[in-house]
Formats: structure tokens, sequence, C-alpha cells
């Protein structure tokens, strides 16, 4: 039986349908793009949070510094206000007695230093030169220069500041212009200073805040012999070289690790203060630096917070982790069933293609082609044997008495026999030759290079398979049925493929005529 032509849209083999990746393919890209997209996002919010809470502790941090200085210039105060409330001390000053002065103060100095921790307290006249330091009584007669002191005579009221000492020392200082009041007048006699170290400021900060400091000063503002007299004093070995332009200050206790300070000086941090992220061991810093401004608001180093972030920055790896777990095992499950799903679909579609395709080319009952599709094989059979020089025969089988049949046993053994009869045919063709389905109970036959007397054989023997059958299987005892069979061929007995089909009917008409149950060969054109 001949395949028909692959020319007509439903004869070509039927394709799977390519839904499975039409659809897969953009899934899986817009799947990956919103894991990647989400993963982004919480990395991208965990940086934010990062910077909020730097900016946070940089803004505490100056915040508490300056707080601490204005809390402890309030000291101060008080201790001044102690001080120029002693009449004998004022007339001494203005004496410019220094020995009677330090016998006056000397008490006094002690009382303050336990209460308040005044380490500094000066008397200095009128034009800043030194009279006495109580703190340091050998060292006298030099003029202060220091902008505390020069702010306070310049305004005529009391300043403060915090002035980096040359040891590397926060000191805070505030200078009171003593004037004595007589009646109307009230006069300049000189300045009490006094001073406190206020590193330790720091280690409050730290404790406040739970985030390890440690300060740094500028080296260009210390004279490198002062700063290590200054560490050595302290019973500790002075490294000036450690860090590039900066010394860790040596008067507090260090509580951020030796190797981590190592790492963030290292290439010297004078003008960056942004933060940065460091590591150290399993643990994760964010290291913020905050410039520190002396009274004259210049930068003289930096109080630097090494916040351990470890937590937050795990459990931001651990949220990702998570999401990305969650995505993908979503995403999977849903690569999954939609690629069962959309499996399923194809094939249904192909079955459904398929079947749609044996419909429009086979007759439902027998499974043979239909009446269009031996018109297309017609007309192809037909020009190959013109093209070729070749016969094509065409056999036109109709059952004898069909009508009979149905009235007599029914419809449905009609049926039977009708089916019966087509598969007596098939078998008795070869699989080039085209078998159909022509009408009621006509059954054509088209044979390719088969010439009338080869064609008439072939009819002889369907003819006698027909007859001789017994039908089993049809319920009824005995059932005989014949056919009668006209047959014609391409060119030798037709010109054009319509002329083979009316010849095949005359002949099958004449077999008909003459008794039935016979083969009729066209006559010659
Ligand atoms: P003849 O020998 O002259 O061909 O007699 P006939 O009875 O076979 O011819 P006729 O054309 O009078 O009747 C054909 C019958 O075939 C009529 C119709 O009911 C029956 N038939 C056509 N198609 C089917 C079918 O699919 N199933 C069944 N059971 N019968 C069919
Ligand atoms: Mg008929
Ligand atoms: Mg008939």
């Amino acid at each position: 039986m001949v395949l028909p032509d692959p020319a007509a849209s439903v004869d070509r083999p039927p394709e799977k349908p390519k839904l499975k990746w039409a659809v897969l393919v953009p899934f899986s890209a817009v799947v990956v793009l919103v894991v990647a997209l989400f993963a982004y996002t919480t990395y991208r919010q965990q940086q934010q949070d990062l910077e909020h809470e730097a900016r946070r502790v940089s803004s505490s941090i100056q915040y508490l510094y300056q707080k601490g200085l204005f809390d402890h210039a309030e000291i101060l105060a008080a201790a001044t206000e102690s001080i120029v409330n002693n009449e004998l001390m004022a007339a001494a000053l203005i004496r410019n007695d220094r020995q009677r002065l330090l016998v006056l103060s000397r008490k006094h100095f002690s009382d303050i230093k336990a209460k308040y921790g005044i380490t500094h307290w000066y008397f200095t006249d009128k034009s800043r030169v030194n009279l006495l330091r109580v703190h340091q009584p050998k060292r006298h007669g030099d003029k202060i220069n220091r902008f505390t002191m020069m702010e306070a005579e310049r305004t005529g009221s009391a300043s403060y500041g915090m002035e980096i000492g040359p040891l590397g020392t926060f000191t805070l200082r505030y200078v009171y212009p003593w004037y004595v009041t007589n009646g109307e007048t009230s006069t300049l006699i000189g300045y009490v200073e006094v001073g406190m170290e206020v590193e330790h400021l720091f280690d409050e900060i730290e404790n406040m805040m739970d985030v390890g400091i440690s300060v740094f000063i500028e080296k260009s503002l210390l004279t490198r012999e002062r700063w290590e007299e200054g560490v050595k004093m302290l019973g500790r070995v002075p490294n000036w070289d450690r860090f590039e332009n900066l010394v860790s200050t040596a008067f507090r206790q260090e509580k951020v690790s030796a190797p981590l300070l190592d790492q963030f000086a290292s290439g010297g941090r004078s003008v960056d203060i942004k933060p940065l992220d460091m590591a150290s061991g399993e643990i994760n810093f964010r290291v913020v630096p905050v410039s520190l401004k002396d009274v004259r608001k210049e930068h003289i180093g930096f109080a630097v917070a090494f916040m351990d972030i470890t937590s937050k920055s795990m459990a931001a790896r651990g949220k990702v982790i998570t999401a990305l777990a969650i995505a993908i095992f979503v995403g999977l499950s849903l690569f999954a069933f939609f690629y069962r799903l959309l499996g399923e679909t194809e094939n249904r579609l192909l079955k459904a293609d398929e079947k749609l395709r044996e419909m429009a080319t086979h007759d439902g009952l027998t499974g043979l082609l239909n009446h269009r599709m031996f018109q297309n094989q017609l007309e192809i059979e037909s020009q190959r044997a013109a093209r070729y020089g070749k016969q094509v025969t065409m056999l036109m089988i109709d059952v004898d008495f069909f009508k009979k049949v149905n009235d007599n046993y029914g419809h449905s053994t009609g049926d039977f026999v009708l089916k019966r009869i087509s598969k007596l045919i098939t078998d008795q063709c070869r699989n080039i030759d085209t078998i159909c389905r022509y009408g009621g109970e006509e059954i054509a036959v088209l044979l390719p290079e088969t010439p009338l007397e080869e064609g008439v054989h072939a009819a002889e023997r369907i003819r006698m398979h027909i007859e001789s059958d017994t039908f089993e299987g049809s319920g009824i005892e005995n059932l005989k049925v014949s056919a009668s069979i006209g047959v014609s061929a391409f060119p030798s007995h037709a010109g054009t493929p319509s002329e083979l089909a009316q010849s095949a009917d005359n002949a099958l008409y004449v077999a008909k005529e003459s008794g039935r149950n016979k083969v009729v060969a066209a006559e010659q054109a």
C-alpha cells in the first residue's frame, strides 16, 4: 500500500509539538532571574543595614565624645569656681607671689585631683606669662600660647577645649580669665587654667556602644622623642613605626586585637574615613573611623570603631542561603511539575493530531483509505505511470446483494462482512497497492505498475477469496457473500484518471448485469 502524497498537509507524518521547551526555557530563565534578584536584594539590604549601623556608630561616637568633653568641662568649671573664690590666692596672684600661691594651692590641688581627676593647674598672669604650674612647680615663666588661652584672652570669658599634648595625651583644658571687682570696676588679674586627661572618655564610649574602639593620633602633631618618652614613662615599649601616618594612643588599654589594628592602619588612613570591612580569623568586622577634632576644629586623629558584624553577616548569609534553597526547591518542583504536565500535553496533542489525520484520511469502519485519498492517489499513480510508461490498473469491487445481507442478518452483520471483505482484499494486495473504501459497499484498488491482465488475475484472486470465505465470527452459519469486480487500466484502457474510474465502473456494471460474482475487464478504449 502506497503512502499518501507527502505534499498534502494532512498526510505529513505528525510531529510532536515542542511545548515543553518553549515553556520551560523562558520559565527557567525567569526563575533564575527572580532568584538572582532576590539574592542581590537581600545582599543589598544587608549592606544598607550595615551602612546605616556604621553611620549610627559614627555619629554616636561623635556625640558621646563632644558630650563627654562638655560634661568634663563642667567639672573643670566647678573646680575653677572653688579656686577663684579664694581671696588669698587672688591677692597672691596680684602680687605675682608664686611661693605663696604654691603654699595656698598645694593641698587644694591634691583635693581636686582626687575628687575630679584634675591633673593640670596653672596660674598665669594677665599677659599670659606662666606664674605657677601647681602640678609641676619647677616650670614657669613661659608664655602660654595655647588656643584655649588665646580664646579666653580674646573673649574675656572662660574657654575650654581638647588639645593634644606633646606626649600624645588628650588633655581637656579650661581657662578662666580672673577678674576682681572693686565697686563698679572689675579688673583682670590673670588666668586660672585647669586640665584633665580625657582619654578614658573612649573607654566609656566603648562600654556604652558595645564596640571595640581604638584611638589614633596623627604623627604630624607629635614629636617622636617626646611621644616615646611618654610611652616609656608608662613602662611600655614605644613603636613609632608600627603604622604609617598614625600612632596608637599610648595612654589607653587597647581592647582591639593587635593584628586587627595592624591590618587597619597599614597603608595609612589619615584622610580615608570611609568604613571598611575586615576579617580576623572567623570574625568579621566593619571598621568605622571617626575623625577626631581638637578645640580648633582641626583633625587630630581617629577614634576607630571595630564593629563585630559576624552574626549579622551570618544571619544575612543564612537568609540568602535559605531563600535560595527554597527558591531552588520551588523552582525545581515547578520545573518537574511543568515538565510532566507539558510532556503529557504534548503526547495528548500528538495523539489527537494522529487521530485527526487518521480520521481525515481513513474510513472509520474498515480502516481503508477514504474516497478523498483515493482521488489523491489516483492522480499520483496515473501521473507516475504516464511519466515512466507503465500501466496502473484499477479494480472496482462491489459486494453482491449486500442489501440482502443487511436485510436478512441486520446492519451489524453487514458491517462485519464489510470489514472482513476489506481484510480479504488487503491480504491479497501488495503493500504498494492503494485500497480505498470508494462508497457504501464499494471498494476501489489501484495496482501500480500493473497491466490489465495482471490486474484481472489479482481481481480473480480477490473474488475467489470472498466467494470461499466463511465469514467466521459473523454469528451466521454458512454465510456466503460474493463480489463483482470491474477492471480497467491506465493508460491502455482509459486516457485520464477519471476515465479510468469510469471504465472500471462500467466493467463492474457489466459484471453485475451478466450474473454477478465475476471479474470483467474493460473493453479496449
Ligand atoms: P448489487 O448486487 O446490485 O450491488 O446489490 P446491492 O444490494 O449490493 O446494491 P444496493 O446498492 O441496492 O445496496 C447497497 C447497500 O449497502 C445499501 C446500504 O444500506 C448498504 N450499505 C452501504 N454502506 C453500508 C455500511 O457501511 N454498512 C452496512 N451494514 N450496510 C451498508
Ligand atoms: Mg453498490
Ligand atoms: Mg452491491
